[in-house]
C-alpha cells in the first residue's frame, strides 16, 4: 500500500512548548508554531528528522516500531545498517553486534555488506547501457526521493533506478531464511536496524517499488541500551570477523561505495540537506550535465549521523574508518551471477518514481493566480526579516500561510509593533495638540 502522506515522525503536543528551533531548522519549511505547538504540514515533510536532532524536548516522535513489539512472528531477522557498527565504544567487531542481535531475540542477523557489494555491480551495470540526460542522481536515502517527488519533479527520472542495499539484503534474507526454515516468505519479517526515521517512509510508501521487502524498523537508539549490555556478554567469544563483511560494505554507513568504472572527476558526492537543496537547483537549472551521477546524502555525515544515531557522528565516522581497516577489502559478489540477475532485472526499481507536488494555491488556475498576487502583495507589505516570531519560518511563507487561511497577519510582531509606535506617536500629536488648544483658550 502506498500511503503518499505517511510520515515516520510526528509531533507530540503535549511536549512541545513551542520553541521554534524546529522551525528554524527544517529545510523544506513544513513546520509552523501555532497556539504554542508545533504542526507540521504533511505535503511539504521529507521525514529528514533535522526537527528530532534539535527538539530538546524530545516532542518530535519518530514511528519506529519498539522493540518490545518485535516478537510474536514466526521468524524474525534483523537487517543493521552499517551504521550500527560504529555506535559502539571499544574494539566491538561486526561479529560481536550479529551475535549480540541473536541473543537479544531476533532469529537471525543478516549484514548488509553482500548487497552493497551487489548494488555497487548492479550500478555498474546500469551506467553501461544507460543513455540519458545526465546526471543520475542516487536514491538510496529517502529524504532525498521524497526531496525531489516534491521540489523537483523534473527530475524524478533522474532518479537511479536501482534497489538500495538494505532492500536487497532484506530480499535476500528472507530467502535464506524460508530456504532454512520450510516457512513460507511471508511468514519471515525483516527488521531494519535504522539509523534515520525516514527510512520508515520507504517501508510504508516504497517508491519505484510495488513494495518493501522490509517489514519494520527499529531506531538505533531504541535498540541502543538493549544491545550494549549483551555485546558485552558476547564480546570475547564472537570478536571474530564474520566471512560475511567487508571494508566496501561498512563504507556505505557514510558514502555510497560508486565503481571504479564511474571515474571521481564525473560524479559528485554530497552531504547534508542546504548542500543537497543547492546541488538539485543546479541540476534542475541544466547546469551539471558533463556530471554523470551525483550521490546525495540528506545528512552531513551520511547515515552515521541520522537522526535515530546515538554516537558522536565524528567519532563514528573515524570509527568506521578504523574498523574499515580490519575489514577484507574483496569483493563478495559473483560477476557472472551478478550480470545474470541484472539480466533478469533483479537489482531494478520495478515502478516509475512518482512526482508529488505540495498543494497548489488554489483548485483551479484563476484561483490559484488570484492567490498569488494576494500573497505577494502580502509579503511586499512584511518586513522582510525572517524573524519567525509569527509561526511561520519566513515571511513569504508567513504571506503563504494568511492567504490559505491558516495565519492572521496582526500576528506579524513587528507590523504590530510599528502600528502601535503610528498610534502611539498619533495619540502623543493629538495630546500635544489639545494641550496646545488648552493653552490658547486659557490665555
Ligand atoms: S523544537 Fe519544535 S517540537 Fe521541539 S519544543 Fe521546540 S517548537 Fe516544539
Ligand atoms: S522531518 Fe525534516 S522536513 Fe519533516 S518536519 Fe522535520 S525537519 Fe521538516
Amino acid at each position: 500500500m502506498t500511503d503518499a502522506h505517511y510520515h515516520s515522525i510526528r509531533f507530540d503536543a503535549s511536549a512541545c512548548h513551542g520553541c521554534m528551533a524546529c522551525l528554524r531548522v527544517c529545510p523544506t519549511q513544513a513546520i509552523r508554531v501555532r497556539r504554542g505547538h508545533a504542526v507540521m504540514i504533511e505535503d511539504r515533510c521529507i521525514d529528514c528528522g533535522e526537527c528530532i536532532k534539535v527538539c530538546a524536548k524530545n516532542a518530535v516522535v519518530p514511528l519506529t516500531a519498539s522493540p518490545s513489539g518485535l516478537g510474536g512472528y514466526d521468524y524474525t531477522v534483523a537487517i543493521p545498517s552499517p551504521a550500527l557498527y560504529t555506535q559502539f565504544d571499544g574494539e566491538v567487531t561486526p561479529g560481536t553486534i550479529l551475535q549480540a542481535l541473536r541473543n537479544s531475540g531476533f532469529d537471525e542477523a543478516a549484514t548488509l555488506s553482500w548487497s552493497c557489494g551487489a548494488v555497487t555491480h548492479a550500478i555498474e551495470l546500469y551506467f553501461a547501457e544507460y543513455r540519458g540526460p545526465g546526471p543520475l542522481i542516487s536514491s538510496f536515502c529517502p529524504s532525498v526521493v521524497r526531496l525531489v517527488q516534491i521540489k523537483y519533479p523534473e527530475l524524478v527520472d533522474q532518479l537511479l533506478p536501482v534497489l538500495s542495499p538494505r532492500e536487497v539484503a532484506a530480499r535476500e534474507a528472507k530467502r535464506k531464511a524460508a530456504a532454512d526454515t520450510g516457512l513460507p516468505l511471508d511468514r519471515v519479517h525483516a527488521v531494519y536496524v535504522t539509523p534515520c526515521p525516514a527510512k520508515m517512509v520507504s517501508i510504508v510508501d516504497h517508491p519505484g517499488m510495488e513494495a518493501s521487502y522490509i517489514d519494520s524498523a527499529v531506531g538505533i537508539s531504541d535498540l541502543f541500551p538493549l544491545l550494549a549490555p549483551v555485546i558485552r556478554e558476547v564480546q570475547t567469544s564472537h570478536a571474530k570477523v564474520p566471512e560475511t563483511e567487508t571494508a566496501a560494505g561498512l563504507g556505505w554507513a557514510f558514502s555510497i561505495n560508486l565503481p571504479s568504472t564511474l571515474p571521481a572527476e564525473d560524479t559528485l558526492s554530497v552531504w547534508g540537506l542546504p548542500n543537497v537543496l543547492r546541488i538539485l537547483d543546479d541540476i534542475d537549472k541544466g547546469k551539471l550535465q558533463r556530471y554523470t551521477f551525483v550521490e546525495c546524502h540528506a545528512c552531513f555525515e551520511g547515515c552515521v549521523s541520522g537522526a535515530l544515531t546515538v554516537e558522536n557522528p565524528y567519532v563514528a565516522r573515524a570509527r568506521a574508518l578504523r574498523l574499515q581497516q580490519s575489514l577484507p577489502k574483496r569483493d563478495l559478489v559473483d560477476a557472472a551471477e551478478m550480470r545474470a540477475r541484472h539480466e533478469r532485472g533483479e537489482f531494478r526499481t520495478t515502478v516509475p518514481f512518482a512526482v508529488r507536488p505540495p498543494s497548489p494555491l488554489g483548485r483551479d488556475i484563476v484561483t490559484a493566480i488570484a492567490r498569488m498576487q494576494e500573497r505577494d502583495g502580502i509579503a511586499a507589505g512584511l518586513p522582510g526579516i525572517d524573524c519567525g516570531a509569527c509561526g511561520s519560518p519566513t515571511c513569504a511563507t508567513f504571506a503563504e500561510d494568511v492567504v490559505m487561511g491558516e495565519a492572521e497577519q496582526a500576528q506579524c510582531v513587528v507590523l504590530r509593533q510599528g502600528q502601535l509606535e503610528e498610534q502611539l506617536a498619533r495619540l502623543a500629536a493629538q495630546g500635544a495638540a489639545a494641550t496646545q488648544e488648552r493653552g490658547r483658550e486659557i490665555r
